[in-house]
């Protein structure tokens, strides 16, 4: 998967969430996959890109739906919200989990 895949992904589901982050990143992370800050700033871990196109799909959503609720808690809106659009997010947190996390995806 190439960054501007991922691009293409935050402005589609951007979109779809009626949410608009101001910039997106690519750093190396150590700990996390993604991080969403409360100004609107997206930052994926250049190690996203090695993962499968649902995987990251559902990378994109999390991050927005936390920017979307304006808090990093994964708390019961946040959940249903998430069921919501992708309804197997469950599952694709555990494949997640399964390609030795640098920490799973936390904020
Ligand atoms: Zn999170």
């Amino acid at each position: 998967m190439t960054p501007e895949e991922v691009h293409e992904l935050v402005s589609r589901w951007a979109k779809e969430l009626g949410v608009y982050p101001k910039r997106v990143r690519f750093q190396k992370m150590r700990h996390k996959w993604a991080s969403a800050s409360s100004k609107g700033t997206l930052t994926f871990s250049v190690d996203i890109l090695e993962l499968p196109y649902e995987v990251v799909e559902y990378i994109v959503v999390h991050e927005l739906i936390h920017i979307k609720v304006g808090s990093p808690r994964h708390n019961r809106l946040f959940r249903a919200l998430l069921s919501s659009y992708i309804p197997d997010w469950q599952a694709l947190q555990r494949e997640l989990i399964s390609y030795s996390s640098p920490g799973g995806v936390q904020e």
